[in-house]
């Protein structure tokens, strides 16, 4: 089927496709497109990796909107949330609107009821819903990509809620759910009433296999003959293999360090195969990367790239994952390290692809364990670029002959796992009944248990007590804590309850909060840093070795500060929390107290990214934190807002008012705080030649900060720097 013979797409789209190389439809997409994906239905597409489905989106969404409705794009990442709303903008110079909506949870988001098609996370869908958003009511399609993570423990059970809920609140609501091939495709079309596309078609042949010896093993069960390199890395020899083909490999690796040395070692086997004019090129990337910060990740990462070869982490700052992508699909960076992070959506296919590490370290299950099939065959699909590269080729490396034998079982010839819900676990289930009678979808234990119904938990249990069992465990709790309140069948939420659902937190930490803020009058910052961080909400630091000693020691010294009391070091697990909870909340104080990023990453072993993510989950639980004080007319409120603008900024008190003026900033703010300048009104009255040497003599930046703090004249023509405010730096 031609693109060109597509009906209902609004005007010009077709060309806009063949321009882009999509003349003729994928066999998946025909399919999907004969199940009426076009025409409003609903259609589960599970199809490889790289295959195509966010085209059979595309269909979907631009077919609804021509017929006069709108469109939801759900992503499984934030991080992926600004590339698909890039992609989809090609669309505007056909006269559709884009919005993209992530961050803040509780805003009520009108503004996204003007656009066509809307992308967001499933948590950020479901908190506009709890937010009580009206456009949720015209929208006409949703799309749900990677749907087969309502597996996940985590993640899973919001899009599996806040699919059941806009089919609730939508009742012809087209349903588009695009996942990898999992076992049990159609368990998902029938939960969803969909039809299935059910697809192991790819525009690329793709061979798998195991390396072991001197030899890959190929599933049709032909070997080519690479013996591993002199040092005896089987990885590297890959690597060589394909860069003599002027290939580029993928390397999927377990740990962020791992992905570290690997590109540093292989970046030795690149480095020969460059081209001056891409050793060039090279360079200006890494200057790139070496501007976005000034870290040892950064710097490693730059001379990586220099010779050829990058690694990939969700410790990455934002823009240095970009610049990784982006060089290796130039073609520039023959070689990526990678954690799986990648393999789940963004678009990097590349010749080769080698899963180094099939186990990986998982604290809940202790010890190592092996990956899933599932995203062995996410990885091993981004091997091969279509138009590109004859076929795309994936292996998994073996020690000895019995883990070869293993690793054919295990994941060559293994179909990948059925997709589970995990809606049953209780903190998924808490949260989510607490927000179902909430938002009023359910006002009575019968409904409650009605609305669970339609949930793809309940399409695949046949024990529907245990379904009520837990959801009573579940309201006994919300009861206890005065988060809902029961009148006989009837089922209503409390101020509080109201509060914490739109709030989006975890009743389980909202709890925690109120009992913490309740016990400490006066609580100092370190003691609400501490409170939020022993949250369910907050991922705590790791206590490495000699970490517990240290930390008990700390505890004893500040126990004073704590909302609510120590549990007893006797208390084993409780105390080890506590203490996990104790280390977060000091890398807190130290971002508070002004210390480098640098320096922080290294004292506690983290990544940049990983200090974004602390002090963005901080300052959200934070604010809920003062939202709750508020609601509760408790009177420390107050310092619960100074903690939460402190770690929003990363200043002491005293530059609270500086570093909150938009380009200030914490390092700007403590250069001017040190040339005299102490708040807004100094700055507006301060000589101008102070400020421009405070901000190191940036004119365009010294101006835009007079500017935002509403000076009369914020010129700086003509103004020379004072050295002096310049010199007294960090
Ligand atoms: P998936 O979402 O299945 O992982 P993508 O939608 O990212 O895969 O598609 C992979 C690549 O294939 C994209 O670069 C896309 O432009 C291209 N593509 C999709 N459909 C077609 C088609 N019918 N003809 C040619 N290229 C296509």
């Amino acid at each position: 089927m031609r693109v060109s013979e597509l009906s209902g797409l609004p005007a010009g789209v077709t060309e806009h496709f063949a321009s882009e190389g999509i003349e003729e439809l994928y066999p998946p997409q025909a399919e999907a497109v004969e199940a009426g994906v076009t025409d409003g239905e609903s259609v589960v597409a599970s199809v490889p990796t790289a295959s195509g489905k966010t085209f059979i989106a595309e269909l979907a969404m631009l077919s609804a909107i021509e017929r006069g409705g709108t469109a939801l794009y759900i992503v499984p990442l934030r991080a992926l949330a600004g590339e698909k709303a890039r992609e989809f903008e090609a669309f505007e110079e056909f006269g559709l609107s884009v919005g993209v909506t992530t961050g803040n949870y509780e805003s009520e988001g009108d503004w996204l009821g003007s656009r066509d098609i809307i992308v967001a996370t499933s948590e950020k869908v479901d908190s506009l819903v709890r937010n009580g958003a009206d456009w949720v009511d015209d929208l006409s399609c949703v799309v749900s990509d990677e749907v087969h993570l309502v597996d996940d423990r985590h993640r899973g059970p919001t899009l599996e809620v806040t699919l059941a809920k806009l089919r609730q609140r939508v009742p012809d609501l087209q349903v588009v759910a695009l996942s990898a091939t999992v076992g049990n495709a159609d368990e998902l079309a029938d939960w969803l009433d969909a039809a299935l596309v059910d697809s192991t078609w790819r525009p690329i042949d793709l061979r798998t296999g195991v390396h072991y010896g001197s030899a890959a093993h190929f599933d049709d069960g032909s070997q080519r003959e690479l013996p591993a390199d002199s040092a005896g890395s089987q990885t590297a020899a890959v690597v060589e293999e394909t860069l003599d083909e002027d290939g580029s490999t993928l390397v999927f690796v377990n740990s962020r360090r791992n992905a570290e040395a690997a590109a540093r070692r292989l970046s030795e086997n690149t480095r020969g195969h460059l081209t001056t004019e891409e050793r060039e090129a090279l360079a200006d990337v890494a200057d790139e990367i070496r501007d976005v910060s000034d870290t040892d990740t950064s710097s490693d990462l730059a001379d990586a790239v220099e010779r050829g070869a990058a690694f990939h982490h969700a410790g990455l700052a934002r823009d240095h994952r970009t610049l990784v992508e982006e060089a290796f699909r130039d073609r520039l960076v023959k070689v990526v390290a990678a954690t799986p992070t990648l393999a789940a959506g963004v678009n990097t296919p590349s010749r080769r692809v080698v899963v180094r590490d099939w186990r990986r370290y998982d604290g809940t299950a202790g010890g190592m364990q092996p990956l899933d099939v599932l995203e062995v065959h996410q990885m091993f699909g981004r091997a091969g670029r279509p138009g590109l590269d004859p076929y795309g080729e994936a292996l998994l490396l073996a020690k000895n002959h019995d883990e070869m034998e293993e690793l054919f079982d295990r994941y060559i010839y293994a179909e990948p796992e059925p997709v589970r819900s995990k809606l049953a676990a209780e903190p998924a289930l808490r949260t989510h009944v607490l927000a179902t009678i909430a938002t009023g979808f359910a006002t009575t234990r019968e409904s409650l248990l009605e609305f669970l119904d339609s949930t793809l938990y309940a399409s695949q249990t046949d024990d529907s007590d245990r379904l009520a069992e837990v959801t009573d465990d579940v309201l006994d709790y919300l009861v206890a804590n005065d988060f809902v309140e029961r009148h006989g069948d009837a089922l209503s939420a409390t101020s509080a309850g109201h509060l914490v659902s739109r709030l989006y937190i975890d009743p389980m930490s909202a709890a925690e909060i109120i009992h913490g803020l309740e016990a400490e009058e006066e609580p100092t910052a370190l003691g609400l840093y501490h409170l939020v961080s022993r949250t369910p909400d907050m991922y705590e630091l790791y206590l490495r070795s000699g970490d517990r000693e240290e930390y008990t020691e700390l505890a004893y010294e500040r126990e004073e500060e704590f909302c609510g009391s120590m549990p007893s070091e006797f208390d084993d697990n409780a105390f080890e929390d506590w203490l996990s909870a104790l280390k977060t909340a000091k890398l807190l104080e130290d971002w508070t107290e002004e210390l480098d990023e640098d320096r922080l990453a290294e004292q506690y072993g983290v990544g940049p990214g990983d200090i974004r993510g602390k002090v963005e989950t901080a300052e959200w639980l934070l604010g809920a934190a003062e939202r709750l004080a508020g609601d509760l007319g408790l009177e420390n409120a107050i310092e619960v807002r100074k903690a939460r603008q402190r770690v929003e900024y990363g200043v002491r008190e005293e530059l609270l008012d500086l570093a909150g003026v938009r380009n200030v900033g914490r390092k700007r703010a403590r250069r001017l705080y040190r040339a005299g300048i102490e708040d807004r009104t100094d700055l507006r009255d301060a000589e101008k030649s102070t400020v421009l040497g405070a901000v190191r003599g940036r004119r365009k930046t010294a101006e835009s900060i007079l500017e935002n703090v509403g000076h009369p004249n914020p010129s700086m023509t003509d103004v020379d720097a004072d050295d002096d405010a310049a010199a007294d730096t960090e």
